[in-house]
C-alpha cells in the first residue's frame, strides 16, 4: 500500500460530492462515519501447535439501502482504516449499480502465501465465529476479495451454517456451485468492467479491436479482465503484472498462456515471449486502456502525470488518489471509477443471494444478460449525469450514489 490513508481519500471524495450536492455538513458527517466496526483478536493453532493472535475487522458502513455486503481479505497490510474506506466504496457502489444493499467490508492481517490451508482454514472459521453476531444473510453478507476465494466462502458459509443448525447458502456470495453458488461469479468483475470499456470506447469514438491493454494485477480480477478484454473484445493486452513484477510483449500476449506459466512458476515474470518490467513501468505502458486490478492508491500525484492510456478502469478499489484523479481529468483520459466499472462482482454476487434465498438457479444466459443491461444503464445513468453536470464519471458516479442513500435515510427517517 502507498501513502494515502485510504478512509481519508474516501471522507474527501464524500465531502466534496456532498458539498456539489448541497448536502448539509451534518449529512456529509454521517456519511463519512460507518455505522458499526468490529475489531476481533482471536487464537488459531499453527500447524506446528504454537497458537498465533490475528486481528480481523469487519465494518459495516451505511444500511439505509438494505443489508450490507461487501468481501473480505487477506493481506499484511490490512487495517482498520482500509477496511473502512473499502465499505464505504461498497455503500456508493451498491447504489449506483440500485442493489438494495449497503455497504461493507472485512479483513484479516496475515500474509496467505505463508500459512497452509489447514491455518487458513482454522483462520476463517474462526473469524466467522468471531463476527457472527453481525453476519448473516439478511444483516450482512461477505464475499471473497484479495487472496479470499470459493473456498474462503464455502468454510464461512459451513461455519455459520453449523452454528445454527442448518444449511444457510445466502450468508456468503462467491460460493462454490455446489453449495449455492451462481454461475458466472468467477468472472463477474471483469466481465462488468468489459462491458463498461466497450460502452466508454464506443463514446470516444475508439476501436477495440485496435486497442491495447495494461493490466496491473493478475488475479481474480486481473486474470479475467485479461482474457475477456482479449478474448470476448478483441483488444491486443500487452502488459500484465502481479506482486512480483509485470511482463510486456508489445506484439501482444496471450493471457492463457500467461495464466498456465503463472500456474506452474507462481508469478507472471519471467514469461519467455515477453520482457520484464517494473510495477511502476507497467502503469506508464503505452497503451490505450489501462487496468488497474491489485491494490488502492497506485495512481497518485507522482505518477498522475505519466500515464499514457486514454482509459482507466478501475477494476481494484481505490487504485487513483483524489490528487492523481484530477490531473488525469486535466490531461482528458478518462477513468471508469471503481465503484461503476468493478461492481459486476458484487452484481452477480447479489444475483447469487437472491438464487440463495428462492433456492432456484438460473442459466448462465441469464446471468450474462442481466449483469450486462444492469452494468449498460448503470454507465449511461453515470455518462448521463456528467454530460449535463459537466462533470468527470466519479463526481458523476458518487451524485447519483449519494443522493440514492440520502434519499434511502431521509424515507426511514431517524430512529428513535
Ligand atoms: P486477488 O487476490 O485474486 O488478486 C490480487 C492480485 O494483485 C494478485 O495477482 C497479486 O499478485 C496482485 N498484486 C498484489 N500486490 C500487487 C502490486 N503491488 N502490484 C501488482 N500486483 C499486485 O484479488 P482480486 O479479487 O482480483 O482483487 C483485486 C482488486 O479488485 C482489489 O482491489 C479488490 O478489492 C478489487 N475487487 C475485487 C472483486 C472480486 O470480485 N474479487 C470485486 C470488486 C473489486
Amino acid at each position: 500500500m502507498g501513502q494515502e490513508n485510504p478512509y481519508q481519500m474516501a471522507v474527501k471524495q464524500v465531502q466534496s460530492v456532498g458539498r456539489l450536492l448541497g448536502l448539509k455538513e451534518e449529512t456529509i458527517d454521517g456519511l463519512s462515519k460507518p455505522r458499526r466496526e468490529l475489531t476481533v483478536n482471536f487464537p488459531v493453532r499453527m500447524d506446528d501447535g504454537h497458537v498465533r493472535t490475528f486481528t480481523g475487522f469487519r465494518v459495516q458502513h451505511n444500511h439505509a439501502r438494505g443489508p450490507c455486503k461487501g468481501g473480505i481479505r487477506y493481506h499484511p497490510n490490512v487495517s482498520l482504516d482500509e477496511v473502512r474506506a473499502l465499505s464505504m466504496w461498497m455503500t456508493w457502489k451498491c447504489a449506483v449499480m440500485g442493489l438494495p444493499y449497503g455497504g461493507a467490508k472485512g479483513g484479516i492481517i496475515c500474509n496467505p502465501k505463508e500459512m497452509s490451508k489447514n491455518e487458513l482454514e482454522r483462520m476463517t472459521r474462526r473469524f466467522t465465529s468471531e463476527i457472527m453476531m453481525i453476519i448473516g444473510p439478511h444483516k450482512d453478507i461477505p464475499a471473497p476479495d484479495v487472496y479470499t476465494d470459493s473456498q474462503t466462502m464455502a468454510w464461512i458459509m459451513d461455519t455459520y451454517s453449523m452454528s445454527v443448525g442448518y444449511p444457510v447458502p445466502g450468508v456468503v456470495t462467491g460460493k462454490p456451485l455446489e453449495i449455492g453458488g451462481s454461475k458466472g461469479r468467477d468472472e463477474a468483475t471483469s466481465r462488468g468492467l468489459m462491458y463498461v470499456v466497450q460502452d466508454a470506447a464506443r463514446i470516444l469514438n475508439i476501436d477495440l479491436k485496435s486497442s491495447t491493454v495494461a493490466v496491473q494485477g493478475f488475479g481474480n480480477v486481473g486474470w479475467h479482465a485479461a482474457r475477456l478484454l482479449a478474448y470476448e473484445a478483441g483488444c491486443k493486452v500487452i502488459a500484465v503484472s502481479d506482486s512480483s513484477g509485470g511482463i510486456l510483449n508489445e506484439n501482444g500476449l496471450d493471457p492463457l498462456e500467461v495464466f498456465e506459466h503463472k500456474r506452474a512458476t507462481g508469478s507472471v515474470k519471467d514469461f519467455e515471449r515477453a520482457e520484464n518490467i517494473t510495477q511502476e513501468e507497467l502503469l506508464e505502458t503505452d497503451c490505450t486502456i489501462l487496468v488497474p486490478a491489485a491494490l488502492e492508491d497506485v495512481i497518485r500525484r507522482e505518477n498522475a502525470d505519466l500515464i499514457k492510456a486514454g482509459i482507466v478502469a478501475e477494476g481494484a478499489n481505490g487504485p487513483t488518489t483524489p490528487e492523481a484523479d484530477r490531473i488525469l481529468r486535466e490531461k482528458g483520459t478518462m477513468v471508469i471509477p471503481d465503484i461503476l466499472a468493478n461492481a459486476g462482482g458484487v452484481t452477480v454476487s447479489y444475483f447469487e443471494w437472491v438464487q440463495d434465498l428462492q433456492f432456484f438457479f438460473w442459466s448462465i444466459e441469464e446471468i450474462k444478460k442481466r449483469l450486462k443491461d444492469l452494468m449498460r444503464s448503470s454507465f449511461a445513468a453515470v455518462h448521463g449525469v456528467s454530460k449535463t453536470q459537466e462533470v468527470d464519471l466519479r463526481t458523476a458516479a458518487y451524485m447519483l450514489a449519494l443522493k440514492e442513500v440520502v434519499r434511502a435515510a431521509e424515507a426511514r427517517g431517524m430512529f428513535p
